[in-house]
């Protein structure tokens, strides 16, 4: 069989569909998969067997056998746990048949074959009855179908259906119950990542605010979570206004309802201020007494020696729809609405005098319909691309280097998707003004159309809102289709990009500026100038804290052999013949520079993308103590003379190594097969690398060997 996988291409900044064999897509998901990172996840697993002994326990004292129901096995660790805790017979379910595999594999690699049966299905596939996949109900629901907003992965739905048809009234579950917690808070920083704040413009005569579109101001934004380290976020980028509240809690060894709902609290916030976020964890207790309990709860809430890394439950922020002003004890009602898969919040303030009656009317106000953009950023810009734009160091350097370029004679053209660059060149005097966006002419897939369109609305809307509309030009264009009536007849004296494309997963995919430079090339006037002038690839090995675990083998969990899953996610990551390259915010996963960093290639702009690859060689000298999990990479763009932007380390590492990175971007990260250990005291050890960019794919290949 084949599939057709959705990749990026940066040379056209454009998806493209390849046809891959059907193992490419299973691959993918296995070495991209958080498996290892569960396997890791001790305090987790340490749970879930204290919590499944007990329940085993506690059937076998009522006399019955203990029949288990494992949802979602994976490798089959909790089927495993169950069995050893003396469970009767376990079924494990699992609908991902590559893992589902790997289960038989490593069951009957620890010796359990004849306890557990695992079933390749989607858990509403799953029969009962004696030709059925299972013999008769369970009497013990195990699963661990969480993400970090709870329900976003179906649990309830699984749930529900597994009380219906798949085990008995009155069992067991482990976990036995989860619950919701929720903190209000004021944080300008989060609040950056859904709202756009006003752009301030010195210009030659006067200052000009570049406002968003009024849609904007209390557009809801989108339901879809914002999943975040929240660990990483330092005390001082947030204020909290209310203490941590219960919010909601399900119950799973009861029947589970998955249909739209709401849960509604009261508050008295303990500190005036402007409530913008809610910040959301959640804990499992293993077991009804709630002795056995595994929280995602934060720092500040609970002692950090206590916590467990891990990257496959994080913490949540969720957007209220606007800013609120709330002062210090007055009432407030929080409420939670949930469809079956996503959560979002509205807070109300109490009216007056309010009583139980009109507490009641209030709930029935309650509309638990889920937000629906208006302004349309939010089905663009996604919430670190808030956070760029209104990242106000980054838009004064872009404002430095216009003011630098441009004259009032420039005809000045941007490139790059739904960028403010065009309105800043306008303000700082450029005498004419256009930027390129694709029109649904070029295009032929849905996805791009539509974003396309999204684009052209959201930036005619911009332009309007600050009386632009007839002052900037959108040309409805891919690069290669620009025509010299688009451009008046004139030539292009100032070419501008961020450059930021929407397709970019990589940071060397933003080249693709470097692209359309190139395809525009006839359209330049010969004194031409390019902003940015050129871009430079970097690299530095580091030691991560952390991050390190998602790739890292296990070897055995809580006793149990799961060599089959790490030799399966070695072979996936093998699977194409160089390793690739994964982005990663490195803002939330904290790591050391092992060695100093280095500039590995650079991208001349003010000339045409080569026919040649670009690559290079060297030697990296290790000059701190640790483990070289791998080497991290990103781009800087020199935009003028001295001014330049980048998108990963923001200054030179400290003396012990520890890094500041920019929090509006991933960086890419190369983990290494094998860890390399230095003690630099005695013997300096160096990596040497191999690095190529393909000009004719845009793609970067990497070496490294000791
Ligand atoms: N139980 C394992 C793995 C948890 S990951 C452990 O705790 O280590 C969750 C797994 O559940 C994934 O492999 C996913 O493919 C599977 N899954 C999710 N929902 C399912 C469902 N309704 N039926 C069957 N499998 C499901």
């Amino acid at each position: 069989m084949k599939t057709f996988c959705g990749r990026a291409n940066p040379t056209t900044g454009s998806m493209e569909w390849l046809e891959e064999g059907e193992d490419y897509d299973y691959h993918q998901e296995i070495a991209r998969s958080r498996y290892a990172d569960m396997l890791h996840d001790k305090d987790r697993n340490v749970k879930y067997y204290q919590g499944i002994r007990a329940a085993v326990s506690r059937v076998k004292e009522r006399g019955e056998k203990a029949i288990v129901l494992d949802i979602g096995t994976g490798t089959g660790l909790l089927s495993m746990m169950a069995a050893s805790a003396g469970a009767d017979f376990c079924y494990a379910i699992e609908v991902f048949k590559p893992m589902a595999n790997a289960a038989v594999k490593i069951v009957e690699k620890n010796g359990f074959s004849d306890k557990i049966k695992v079933i390749n299905k989607h858990s509403t596939e799953v029969t009962v009855g004696p030709d059925g996949d299972m013999q008769c109900r369970a009497n013990i629901l195990v699963t661990e179908l969480f993400d970090t907003e709870l329900i976003g992965e179906g649990a309830l739905p699984t749930y529900e259906h597994a009380h219906k048809y798949l085990v008995r009234e009155g069992c067991e579950a482990v976990p036995h119950r989860a619950t919701v917690y929720v903190q209000l808070v004021e944080s300008r920083r989060m609040w950056s990542w859904k709202k756009l704040f006003p752009i301030h413009v010195e210009a030659e005569d006067g200052e000009k605010i570049l406002v968003p579109p009024s849609e904007m101001e209390n557009c809801p934004g989108i339901p879809s979570v914002c999943d975040i380290q929240l660990n990483q976020m330092p005390s001082s980028d947030f204020s909290t206004l209310s203490d941590v509240v219960t919010m909601f809690s399900v119950d799973f060894s009861k029947p589970v309802q998955s249909a739209s709902t709401y849960y509604r609290v009261q508050l008295e916030p303990v500190k005036s201020g402007k409530a913008q976020i809610v910040l959301s964890w959640w804990d499992i207790d293993m077991d009804p007494s709630g002795m056995i309990n595994c929280t995602m709860a934060p720092y500040w809430v609970k002692p950090t020696s206590a916590l467990q890394w891990r990257d496959h439950w994080m913490q949540c922020v969720y957007f209220l729809p606007r800013e609120e002003p709330v002062l210090q004890g007055e009432k407030l009602y929080l409420t939670a609405c949930r469809d079956e898969y996503s959560v979002w919040y509205n807070l109300q303030k109490a009216r007056e005098g309010e009583n139980k009656a009109d507490e009641e009317e209030h709930k029935a106000d309650v509309r638990v319909e889920s937000p629906v953009c208006r302004c349309r950023a939010h089905l663009l810009w996604n919430r670190p691309r808030f956070g760029e734009l209104n990242d106000q160091t980054r838009t004064r350097q872009y404002i430095k280097s216009l003011r630098k370029v441009l004259k009032t004679d420039s005809v000045c053209l941007c490139i790059s998707d739904g960028s403010l660059l065009p309105v800043l060149a306008h303000y700082l005097g450029a005498k004419q003004v256009q930027c390129m966006q694709p029109s649904r002419i070029d295009l032929y897939h849905p996805h791009e159309l539509w974003q396309a369109l999204l684009l052209k609305f959201l930036l005619s809307a911009f332009f309007k809102a600050n009386h632009l509309e007839d002052k900037i030009k959108i040309i409805e264009a891919r690069p290669e289709l620009l025509k010299p009536s688009h451009l008046e007849g004139k030539k292009v004296s100032v070419l501008v990009g961020e450059p930021f494309f929407m397709t970019s997963l990589l940071p060397w995919h933003n080249l693709y500026f470097w692209y359309a430079r190139t395809a525009v090339s006839t359209h330049l006037a010969s004194n031409v100038t390019v902003l940015p002038q050129s871009a430079s690839l970097h690299m530095m090995i580091v030691e991560f804290q952390d991050l390190w675990r998602i790739r890292s083998p296990c070897g055995t969990c809580e006793g149990f052999d799961v060599q089959t899953m790490d030799d399966m996610i070695k072979d996936s990551l093998n699977f194409r013949e160089s390793k690739e390259a994964e982005p990663h915010p490195l803002w939330e996963y904290p790591c050391k520079s092992l060695s100093d960093p280095q500039e590995v290639l650079t991208f001349d702009f003010t000339k045409t993308v080569p026919q040649h690859c670009l690559s290079t060689e060297g030697c990296v000298k290790l000059l701190r103590k640790g483990k070289s999990h791998g080497a991290v990479l990103w781009m800087e763009y020199h935009l003028a003379a001295d001014i330049s932007v980048s998108t990963g380390l923001m200054q030179l590492p400290d003396e012990k190594g520890n890094c500041e990175w920019n929090p509006h971007c991933k960086q890419a990260v190369y983990f290494f097969s094998s860890v390399i250990e230095s003690e630099i005291q005695s013997d300096p050890t160096a990596v040497t690398y191999a690095i190529n960019f393909d000009t004719k794919t845009g793609e970067i290949a990497m070496d490294f060997k000791l």
